[in-house]
């Protein structure tokens, strides 16, 4: 599926507008039109009904060690100080930065180079060093590059700080080498080897992907918005947009344990807004400066943490399954031992194969980690040391803690065996945004339906999983008249209170169940001629096309099974 298309009917349709359109938008905001608020709305509500709300706390389920308990919270954005600096996010929640000297663009310094795979410029330079260099002979000629990198085709040349243009020889003479070693796939690839592993020899910095051009040294650049609360624009009263739902959940711990009768292990879910000031918001949705997450905390006994890492993550990777995304698509990965923070012992994300992202690149839905102790012993003493052991308390100068945590008793006690200790704390943290971007790719489909005529043509169906469709069903009299708009707009009043549902009796029938597969409605309700006689009407299936005769009287059960199953 091409990407440009689901852009284009997201706009279309009413799923996904750029926040601020009318003023030429705001890069990373996006606004949901009619349809999107209600697919969100449904992807969210699914995800509290399946991990929370619809629970059953009396079970043991299949995977789970133990029973266990949810519940949730609605936390504020806007929270105190000191929770930012003792989680961590005021000194480390960071990401390098780099900018470029010549059309002053801004990069993470991590994405440069997947970045440059995309760019027309580095990909002119793969064909020109294709057709001058012979894998047989390893030879590049020198001259007919440096003459190309230096009118290059367009008029826009490279930029100075690029050692292509500058010293060609050098840079050409490790070219030659590493091509000789390394056998690079791609010229990315084998550039930024150059100007990374071989950056001595050959001279060549990492360049620009927008132009080429140089880049600052990488520079830190913590992605947590400010703002001021109060009256008096200082230090003292400046606080932070959350950039995770997950510190509310834990600086209530305490309140959770002394308001409800919960016993470890249970969980504490939330669904709410974040801020990031991501510094290349890109790919749709995907990487959003304002986003919702859809977190949970689970607290566990230190002994039981592995066993309850290992049903979350399954459990997680199910439920993206069970509401269709149950291709080759999506995959769960496990960190390796040098991707873990140092207090984690397990990390896995769920990852989809976003149709934006070079084949074979997946981009994280979820992350499920196995956090420990960490968090509810940093609230308690103050942050801890990122290098060291992570039960030491980092100190300042004075030989104190650096940040001093509330200070509050956070610990459990176990009422049966009277054992008391610092819960473990295993995470899954979701993004309501991406879950529906992955959502809407994987729907995207175009196949061939009948029209009026019996004419096959092409149409677009988003084949969202009916629980998430923004509308469950359409009702449509097969004509104008004869009594049939009478009866379809009762069958519409009908449903109206239980489902989402929509009224067309507008066209072509045809034509009206092709607006409906663009909005992914999955079923159809056509009152035709016999359902005045025998109060029937047709139901048409969006995926299969099948239409079966229901009962009027059924009408709402048969939807209400067909959307659970
Ligand atoms: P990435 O590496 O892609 O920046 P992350 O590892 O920083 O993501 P987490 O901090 O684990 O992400 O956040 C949990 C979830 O929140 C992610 O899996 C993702 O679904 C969502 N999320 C995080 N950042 C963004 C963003 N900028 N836009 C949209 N969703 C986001």
């Amino acid at each position: 599926m091409e990407m440009e298309k689901l852009v284009s009917l997201c706009k279309r349709r009413g799923f996904l507008f750029q926040s601020s359109e009318i003023y030429g938008g705001l890069n990373g905001f996006w606004d949901y039109g009619p349809l999107g608020v209600e697919l969100k709305r449904n992807v969210k509500e699914a995800w509290w009904r399946d991990m929370v709300s619809g629970h059953d706390d009396l079970s043991v389920l299949p995977g789970a060690p133990d029973s266990y308990e949810m519940t949730g919270l609605d936390c504020t954005i806007i929270m105190h100080p000191q929770v930012w600096k003792c989680s961590g996010h005021y000194d480390l929640f960071a990401d390098m930065m780099q900018s470029c000297r010549q059309c002053k663009k801004l990069f993470r310094a991590d994405h440069v180079w997947g970045l440059m795979r995309e760019t027309e410029w580095a990909n002119a330079i793969a064909e020109t060093l294709a057709s001058n260099f012979d894998a047989e002979q390893i030879e590049v000629d020198a001259e007919k590059l440096a003459k190309w990198a230096k009118d290059r085709k367009g008029g826009r040349r490279l930029a100075p700080g690029l050692a292509l243009v500058r010293h060609p020889e050098n840079t050409l003479a490790s070219l030659q080498q590493s091509l000789a070693e390394m056998k690079a796939d791609s010229f990315p690839v084998l550039l930024q080897h150059l100007a990374t592993e071989d950056k001595k020899t050959s001279g060549l910095l990492t360049p620009c992907p927008e132009c080429g051009g140089d880049l600052t040294e990488p520079r830190e650049f913590n992605l947590m918005f400010e703002t001021i609360v109060g009256a008096l624009k200082d230090e003292s009263n400046k606080a932070f947009l959350r950039p995770e739902t997950a510190q509310g959940i834990f600086v209530n711990f305490k309140n959770v344990l002394d308001s409800t009768r919960v016993k470890i292990p249970f969980g504490i879910a939330q669904v709410g807004k974040s801020f990031r000031n991501e510094i290349t918001p890109r790919n749709f949705t995907f990487r959003s400066r304002e986003f919702e997450q859809m977190e949970i905390e689970f607290f566990c006994h230190p002994d039981s943490s592995q066993s309850w890492y290992k049903y979350w993550r399954d459990r997680r990777m199910q439920w993206y399954q069970d509401l269709g995304l149950a291709g080759e698509r999506l995959i769960l990965r496990e960190h390796d031992p040098d991707e873990l923070s140092h207090y984690s012992t397990g990390t896995a994300d769920i990852e989809y194969a976003f149709p934006f992202l070079p084949a074979g690149e997946y981009g994280e839905l979820e992350g499920i980690a196995h956090r420990g102790d960490f968090d509810l012993r940093s609230h308690m003493e103050g942050k801890l040391d990122e290098k060291s052991d992570p039960l030491v308390v980092q100190l300042d100068e004075h030989g104190k803690p650096k940040y001093r945590g509330s200070g509050k008793d956070l610990t459990y006690r176990d009422e049966l065996t009277n054992e008391r200790y610092i819960p473990h704390v295993i995470e899954p943290s979701a993004g309501a945004d991406r879950a529906t971007l992955a959502f809407l790719c994987e729907a995207y489909r175009e196949d061939s339906a009948p029209d009026d005529k019996g004419n096959l043509q092409t149409r677009t169906v988003m084949s969202l999983h009916p629980r998430l469709a923004p509308v469950k069903a359409a009702v449509f009299p097969l004509v104008k008249k004869d009594g049939m708009p009478e009866v379809a707009k009762d069958i519409y009043r009908a449903l109206k209170p239980k489902f989402s549902v929509s009224y067309d009796e507008k066209g072509a029938v045809g034509r009206r169940y092709r607006r409906q597969d663009e909005a992914g409605t999955p079923f159809c309700i056509t009152v035709d001629g016999d359902s005045l006689i025998d109060r029937t009407v047709t139901i048409r299936d969006r995926d299969t096309l099948e239409q079966t005769r229901v009962r009027i009287d059924d009408i709402e059960s048969e939807i209400e099974n067909r959307i659970q199953s």
